[in-house]
C-alpha cells in the first residue's frame, strides 16, 4: 500500500500544530472529520518540525491542534 499522493492536489484536512521556533505547520494526522468535529487529542505528542533547516523536536501535547490543508500555501497563511 502506498500512502504518496502528493503530486495530485491535496484537498484533505490535516491535523497540525505550529513548530515552537520557527512557526512552520507540522502536520501529524489526517482529519477524518471533515473540519466539523473537534480535533481529537493524542496522549503525547512528539513531533519534529519538517523544515530541514530547523529540525527542532518538542512535545505538542498541550499546544493548540489546528487544522491545514496541504493544497493552500499553508506557510505563508500561518502568521
Ligand atoms: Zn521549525
Amino acid at each position: 500500500m502506498r500512502i504518496v499522493q502528493w503530486s495530485k492536489v491535496d484537498a484533505r484536512w490535516y491535523l497540525g500544530v505550529l513548530c515552537r521556533k520557527c512557526e512552520a505547520p507540522i502536520l501529524f494526522a489526517l482529519d477524518h472529520s471533515e473540519g466539523e468535529a473537534k480535533p481529537a487529542r493524542a496522549e503525547k505528542l512528539l513531533l519534529t518540525c519538517s523544515r530541514a533547516e530547523c529540525g527542532h523536536k518538542a512535545d505538542y501535547t498541550t499546544a493548540k491542534v489546528s487544522r491545514f490543508q496541504k493544497s493552500s500555501r499553508a506557510q505563508n497563511e500561518a502568521t
